[in-house]
């Protein structure tokens, strides 16, 4: 039988830098699973969710060339509550199962799951760390303009439909602090790594 995976979760409100982080843990030669990539991948044309998602918000949710517009679909699920509840229910167990297959190939002795949506969804029962991304919600607001080109009223509605950010915090294990500069993450991400890797290593 193989050994178990050290599986942590590695989460942050919108913009708060879990891409940039998780990119830093990859460098360390650790696996990363992006349930935020496995969502765009079930919803590419002729995937999944993709006939689902047609069918329940209709043709004006795709583009010209027949794909999913999804800046469309971000603006009706963020303006409608009961939309994004439905998109949510009908991703969220293919992530789940997608995640699964990807952490049953890995070999090195742990790995990171990016979830945006962690503590907003259903308890994952293999995860055994809460990782979040910390930053200040002028600084997440201020990075998802500058990246998105997105208007700072979307930002902000986008922020109020996730957990508290006092919450989040309050539910990990680790925080790392990003609203300084990106060589301010290398020592945090080094020291973590060591941390898990030693972790691991040991029954849990
Ligand atoms: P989302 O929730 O939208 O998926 P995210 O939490 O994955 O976002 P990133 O994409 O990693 O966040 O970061 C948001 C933007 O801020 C990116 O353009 C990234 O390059 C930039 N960024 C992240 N951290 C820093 C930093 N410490 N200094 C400068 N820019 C940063």
């Amino acid at each position: 039988m193989t050994a178990p995976l050290f599986v942590v979760a590695l989460t942050g409100g919108i913009g708060a830098g879990k891409t940039t982080v998780a990119n830093l843990f990859s460098k360390h030669g650790v696996p990363i699973i992006d349930a935020d990539v496995i969502a765009r991948e079930l919803t590419e044309l002729g995937q999944p969710a993709f006939m689902d998602i047609v069918d329940h918000f209709e043709e004006k949710i795709l583009r010209s060339d027949g794909t999913l517009d999804r800046a469309k679909l971000r603006d009706v699920i963020f303006a409608h509550s009961e939309a994004r509840k439905w998109l949510e229910a009908l991703l969220h167990p293919l992530i789940r199962t997608e995640i699964e297959r990807q952490m049953a190939r890995i070999t090195a002795p742990y790995c990171i799951v990016v979830i945006p949506l962690l503590f907003e969804v259903q308890p994952y029962a293999f995860i055994k760390r809460f990782l979040v991304v910390d930053a200040s919600e002028e600084t997440q607001i201020k990075r998802v303009t500058d990246r998105d080109k997105t208007s700072m009223t979307k930002a902000q509605a986008i922020l109020k439909t996730q957990i508290d950010r006092a919450e989040r915090k309050a539910l990990a294990h680790d925080v790392i602090h990003n609203d300084g500069t990106l060589a301010d993450l290398e020592p945090q991400v080094e020291k973590l790594h060591q941390m898990y890797l030693e972790m691991s290593r040991k029954p849990f």
